[in-house]
């Protein structure tokens, strides 16, 4: 089979693979289509094990069934997200945050990823994908999308609320769909500047817009902040509301959140909470929301020999939307 893979300190190139073997409990998927996230630029994230097939935004119809697998069936259309295992028995697992399990496997990191034609899983962690969306189309929902929901549920917003959202990229853009559809009141935060980001905010139904540092007419039930810097942390803290809570939505930080003097930051109970990627049951749950939405995301498509044009062009910021393989 094609996979388009990436070497240690290389760009991503076409390179030719054996079709996995089917594990018991897995099943083979034909990849249709795999979403280009942001993280797979990122050098970390690529150096962790390389060669490797990124992807994490997968779309595809299942080829075929591993002994013990009878959840799912030939032909099934099914998505896979960023979580592709965890041990099943620890705390976490147990009580349904696998995303903080110790052995987390992430796809297209720890395993084998979307920039494939075909790829294994177990079946426990592919999610139906429901009909109203395309291939392409149902691809980003799996990362920005579930990302966005996950941490729509930890800023615990509730309808008829104030949401402030930090940044206004992939995830922000979905995440603001759901909380209107909740009838939040959404205020949105970009960078100084970014007056497309801001008409796009506005667009999508946001109360108020303006930069991080501003102060909006009132204050936030919640934030969720999904900037790489640490800034928006303590502005989103100044102006939170007592008792409220502010989400990271980010794996990494590139500079510290600044100095958080406790009188006026974090007095009042004011909560402070990261995401770490996602549970299979965000996926779950998100999925069949978007189709009652009727989210439909922005997408680029480009052929899978074209991946490392796609993540020169998603670097550039020259991405309509979301860009994402579509695989023959
Ligand atoms: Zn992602
Ligand atoms: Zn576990």
């Amino acid at each position: 089979m094609r996979v388009a893979m990436y070497y240690s300190n290389q760009d991503v190139r076409l390179a030719e693979m054996p079709v996995p073997q089917i594990g018991p409990g897995e099943v083979l998927m034909r990849v249709e289509a795999s979403g280009i996230c942001g993280t797979d630029l990122l050098e970390w994230y690529r150096l962790h094990k390389a060669p490797l097939v990124l992807g994490h935004e997968v779309v595809g119809t299942i080829e075929a069934l591993g002994p013990g697998a009878t959840k799912l069936k030939k032909g099934d259309r099914v998505g896979i997200a960023w979580i592709y295992s965890s041990c099943g028995k620890c705390k976490f697992c147990l009580r349904g945050d696998e995303n903080l399990c110790d052995q987390f496997q992430g796809t297209g990191l720890d395993a084998n990823g979307g920039y494939a034609q075909y790829m294994t899983i177990t079946e426990d962690f592919a999610y139906p994908i429901p009909e109203i969306f395309s291939d392409t189309q149902a691809a980003p929902l799996l990362c920005a999308g579930v990302i966005g929901y996950r941490a729509l549920r930890l800023s615990g917003i509730k309808s008829g609320q104030i949401l402030g959202l930090y940044g206004f990229g992939a995830s922000a853009h979905i995440a603001i769909q759901v909380a209107k559809h909740r009838d939040c009141k959404v205020f949105v935060f970009t960078r100084e500047g970014q007056t497309h980001h801001q008409n796009l905010a506005k667009k999508l139904g946001a109360d108020w817009v303006g930069a991080t540092g501003d102060t909006p007419p009132e204050k936030l039930d919640a934030a969720i902040d999904f900037t790489p810097v640490g800034e928006p942390v303590r502005e989103a803290l100044r102006i939170l509301e007592r008792g409220g809570r502010v989400v990271i939505n980010a794996i990494r930080k590139i500079n510290p959140i600044p100095e958080l003097e406790y009188a006026k930051y974090v007095w009042h109970e004011k909560e402070l909470k990261s995401v770490a990627n996602v549970a299979r049951q965000d996926a779950m749950d998100f999925l069949p929301l978007a189709a009652e939405i009727g989210i439909t995301p922005e997408v680029q498509e480009f052929e899978l020999g074209q991946a490392n044009q796609a993540l020169a062009l998603l670097k550039q910021g020259k991405i309509q939307g979301a860009a994402v393989l579509k695989i023959p």
